[in-house]
């Protein structure tokens, strides 16, 4: 059994960007944790931070309970996922404590700034995390440094609107009706993405990205990935492996 550990920067971040993929390797068996910076806590125009936060956090965990998986939040607040001390050993913390075999997290070009922050702050707490002497509370240092992973972009787009291209792609048209579900468990969200985003169907606008990869790959669905390979993270392909005949390269 595999443990992976998705972590980026909001709840409902990985149900857009991974959750067919986490869908997927949840049936096959592997352990799935889902970790997110912030509990998205300024996410709304009626409750206060606190409120919104309790909310937001109780539906990332009925969301990642669909696929049996864990929920733990840094409690970072909104808008304030810096790359500095403080928040690099939260972020290590969390690495350490979770101890995956595969860490998947946001693109480190993006359009919202918590997400490029959190890029930076999971890579780095993953060198962090077998550094013995770098403390950042009770959970023991790593043995090795987990394998690392890029998700796309939101909408597979950087701030300047260029397209940002996966390396391969999960084929996970037959995981989309349970990403979708996910999703879904974050009602809260709906009222604010037509707010913030002029978005109006927040399932529809979930379902044309998906199908946008997809047409990377000449599948259904897709969600994409890339692997971070720098020195001294492990380049062997492990969730390429793990996702078996889902695994899809561009052509
Ligand atoms: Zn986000």
């Amino acid at each position: 059994m595999t443990h992976i550990l998705s972590f980026h920067a909001h709840p409902d971040d990985a149900e857009t960007l991974c959750a067919g993929t986490l869908a997927l390797l949840a049936a096959a068996g592997h352990r799935i944790t889902i970790a997110t910076m912030t509990a998205g806590d300024c996410g709304s125009t009626t409750t206060t931070c606190e409120e919104t936060a309790r909310i937001r956090k109780a539906e990332a965990a009925a969301a990642a309970a669909l696929i049996g998986a864990d929920y733990l939040c840094a409690d970072v607040g909104d808008l304030c996922v810096f790359n500095d001390d403080a928040t690099r050993r939260k972020a290590t913390e969390i690495v350490r404590a979770v101890a995956a075999d595969i860490v998947l997290t946001g693109s480190p070009e993006d359009y919202h700034p918590d997400h490029e922050a959190t890029s930076i702050l999971v890579r780095d707490a993953l060198f962090a995390s077998t550094v013995r002497n770098y403390e950042t509370g009770p959970a023991k240092a790593l043995e090795t440094i987990p394998h690392l992973y890029f998700m796309d972009p939101i909408d597979g787009r950087d701030r300047s609107g260029k397209r940002v291209a996966p390396e391969f792609g999960v084929d996970i048209s037959a995981q989309f009706e349970i990403k979708a579900a996910m999703l879904a468990k974050h009602e809260s969200q709906f009222a604010w993405v037509i707010k913030q985003h002029g978005i109006t169907d927040f399932a529809a606008s979930l379902g044309r990205f998906s199908a946008k990869q997809g047409t990377l790959f000449g599948v259904a669905y897709a969600e994409g990935f890339r692997q971070y390979t720098g020195t001294p993270y492990p380049r062997s392909e492990a969730l390429q492996g793990l996702v078996g005949a889902a695994l899809k390269v561009a052509h």
